[in-house]
C-alpha cells in the first residue's frame, strides 16, 4: 500500500540518527500526526515513527492510521457509495430514467476507495517532509524515558534521544479467540475495505458503531448483511435513538440476529462460505452459511509491545494508558511521557479529538500554553442507513445526573423536503433536545436521525459548548426549507 519516496526522505538513515529530538512521537495516525507537525511548526525538532503490523489477514497500512487506512476515511466513502445508490433510484421519480436493476460493481468502488486512501498515504509523508518533520518507517520501543529504539521492518535498529516522547499508537481489532474459527477465517474493519473480491453474504458480529455502519452499506451496497448483536445496540449512546437506527436498518434489508453470540466458524475450503455457528441467550443454537465474517467486536489498544509497561507507564488491565494528572489528561505517569488518542483511558476514540489533543499538548511543550483539550461536548456521528447525529448527554445520562424532575426534553420527527417526492419513509427522522428544566433552561444534549445528521449537528455542537439555552435556541430564525430548521422549531 505504502507509495515509495526518494530515500533521501524515507528514513533510512536510521542507524545514523543519534542526535537528540525535542519530541519523539511514536505513532502516524491522526492525533501523532497532527501533534508532530505542530511541533515541528513551532519549532521543535521532531520525529514520528509510523509502523503497522500487518492484520491477521495480511491488510498492511500506510502512514496515517486507522481513520485514513481503515476507518473513518474508506468508511464514509463506502456509506456515501451506498447512499448514492437509494439516490439514484430515488432519482426515477425526479424524472430521471433509471433502469431498474442498475448493477454495483464492488471492484470499480474498492479501487477508488483504495486509491484515495493511498493518495491521503502520500499526501501525509509529503505533509511531513514540508513541516520538517523527520519520519522513520519504523516500530517504537521505549528502551527508557528519554530514548526511542527504532526498528524497521528489515530489522534495523537506531536509538533515538528524545526529550519528550508521545504515544499515539491506536487500536486494533480485537477477535474472540474463545470462538473456534475466528482467528482463521473471519476478517477484521482492517480488511474489509481491501478486500479484492465483493463480501457477498456477510455476517458482522457486533452492535456497536463499526458492525452498525459496516452492515448499513454493505446492505446499501447489495449484499445480504446481517448484524449479530450480543446485547445493546449503540451502547451508551440515546437508547431511544438506537432503536431508531436498528430499526431503520432492517426496514432498509440489514438482517439484525439479537442476544446472539458466535460460537464457532467453519471452513471445508477457501472457496465454499463459512458455516457459522451462534448461540443465542435463550440457550438456543442455530447456524447458517455467510461468504464473509467481520468481526466487529470492539478494538484493542496497541500498548503492550512498545515498552510502556517496563519504563513504569500505568496502564489498565486492558491496556489504556491512565493519565494520571488530574490538570493534564494526556500527562503519563512518566515524566515526559505523554499519551494521545483511542489509548488514552476514558476518552472518546474519535480522530478530532486525538488530533486537537495532539496539537494543543505541542503548544504545551513548545509554545509556553497552558491550554488543556477538552473532553466534554464532543459531537459524533453513527452512519448508518439513517445517520444519527449527536452531541452532549443522553436522556439516560441525564436523568442519571440531574433525575427525571429536574430535565425538559422536547422531540419532534420531521419529513425531509427530499423524502417528499421519492416517497421515502421518514417515520426514523426524528430529533430530541433535552434540557434542564430549570430557567435558563441550558441545553444538555441534542441528538438528530436524518440525513446528513453529522453536517447539520456540527453547528450546534458549536453552540452547546457557548452555553446554549433553549430560549436561544427556539428564537433562533430557521433555514428553510431545511432538516437542520427542525432543531430550532423544536418545542
Ligand atoms: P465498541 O467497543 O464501541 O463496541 C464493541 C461492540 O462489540 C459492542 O456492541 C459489544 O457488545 C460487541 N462485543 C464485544 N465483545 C463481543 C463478543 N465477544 N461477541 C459479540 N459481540 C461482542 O467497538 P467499535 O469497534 O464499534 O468502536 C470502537 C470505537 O471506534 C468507538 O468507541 C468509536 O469511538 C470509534 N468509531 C467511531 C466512528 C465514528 O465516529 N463514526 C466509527 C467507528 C468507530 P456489548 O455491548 O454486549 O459489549
Amino acid at each position: 500500500m505504502e507509495t515509495s519516496l526518494p530515500q533521501s526522505f524515507v528514513a533510512d538513515q536510521l542507524g545514523a540518527s543519534t542526535e537528540e529530538y525535542d519530541l519523539v512521537v511514536i505513532g502516524g495516525g491522526s492525533g501523532g500526526l497532527a501533534c508532530s507537525k505542530e511541533a515541528s511548526s513551532l519549532g521543535a525538532r521532531v520525529a514520528v515513527l509510523d509502523f503497522v503490523d500487518p492484520s491477521p489477514r495480511g491488510t498492511k497500512w500506510g502512514l496515517g492510521g486507522t481513520c485514513v487506512n481503515v476507518g473513518c476515511i474508506p468508511k464514509k466513502l463506502m456509506h456515501h457509495a451506498a447512499l448514492s445508490g437509494e439516490s439514484m433510484r430515488g432519482a426515477a421519480h425526479y424524472g430521471w430514467k433509471v433502469p431498474p436493476d442498475v448493477p454495483h460493481s464492488w471492484g470499480v468502488l474498492a479501487d477508488a476507495v483504495q486509491n484515495h486512501v493511498r493518495s491521503l498515504n502520500w499526501g501525509h509523508r509529503v505533509q511531513l517532509k514540508d513541516k520538517n518533520v523527520e519520519y522513520f518507517n519504523a516500530k517504537g520501543f521505549l528502551v527508557d524515558p528519554n530514548t526511542v529504539k527504532a526498528t524497521t521492518a528489515k530489522g534495523k535498529e537506531t536509538l533515538l534521544h528524545a526529550k519528550n516522547v508521545v504515544v499515539a499508537t491506536g487500536m486494533r481489532p480485537s477477535y474472540p479467540t474463545e470462538v473456534p474459527g475466528a482467528m482463521e477465517y473471519a476478517i477484521s474493519s482492517d480488511d474489509i475495505f481491501w478486500m479484492k473480491k465483493p463480501p457477498g453474504k456477510t455476517l458482522v458480529v457486533g452492535a456497536s458503531y463499526v458492525a452498525l455502519e459496516t452492515a448499513s452499506f454493505l446492505t446499501g451496497l447489495g449484499y445480504d448483511a446481517t448484524a449479530m448483536v450480543r446485547s445493546i445496540p449503540l451502547r451508551g449512546f440515546d437508547q431511544q435513538m438506537a432503536e431508531h437506527v436498528l430499526s431503520h436498518m432492517q426496514e432498509h434489508g440489514t438482517k439484525i440476529l439479537h442476544q446472539c453470540v458466535p460460537s464457532a466458524i467453519h471452513s471445508t475450503d477457501s472457496n465454499s462460505p463459512l458455516r457459522v455457528e451462534w448461540l443465542a441467550a435463550d440457550g438456543s443454537k442455530a447456524e447458517d452459511s455467510f461468504d464473509t465474517v467481520m468481526m466487529a467486536i470492539g478494538r484493542t489498544p496497541e500498548t503492550h509491545s512498545i515498552g510502556l509497561k517496563e519504563i513504569g507507564v500505568q496502564m489498565d488491565a486492558q491496556g489504556f494508558v491512565v493519565g494520571t494528572h488530574h490538570e493534564e489528561a494526556e500527562r503519563t505517569s512518566v515524566e515526559n511521557v505523554f499519551a494521545i488518542g483511542d489509548i488514552l483511558q476514558g476518552r472518546q476514540e474519535l480522530t478530532p479529538v486525538a488530533i486537537r489533543a495532539g496539537k494543543l499538548l505541542a503548544h504545551r511543550l513548545f509554545n509556553q500554553s497552558n491550554v488543556q483539550m477538552d473532553y466534554h461536548l464532543v459531537p459524533t456521528t453513527v452512519f448508518t442507513s439513517i445517520e444519527y447525529s449527536c452531541v452532549g448527554l443522553s436522556e439516560e445520562e441525564a436523568e442519571a445526573s440531574l433525575g427525571c424532575d429536574a430535565i425538559e426534553i422536547y422531540h419532534a420527527y420531521y419529513k425531509p423536503l427530499e423524502y417528499v417526492i421519492p416517497q421515502k419513509d421518514a417515520q426514523h427522522c426524528y430529533l430530541k433536545v433535552i434540557t434542564q428544566r430549570d430557567q435558563p433552561q441550558r441545553v444538555l444534549g441534542m441528538h438528530l436521525l436524518g440525513p446528513n445528521a453529522g453536517e447539520v449537528l456540527q453547528g450546534f455542537a458549536v453552540a452547546l459548548r457557548a452555553g446554549l439555552t433553549y430560549e436561544t435556541l427556539s428564537s433562533t430564525v430557521g433555514i428553510h426549507p431545511t432538516s437542520a430548521e427542525e432543531m430550532v422549531k423544536v418545542h
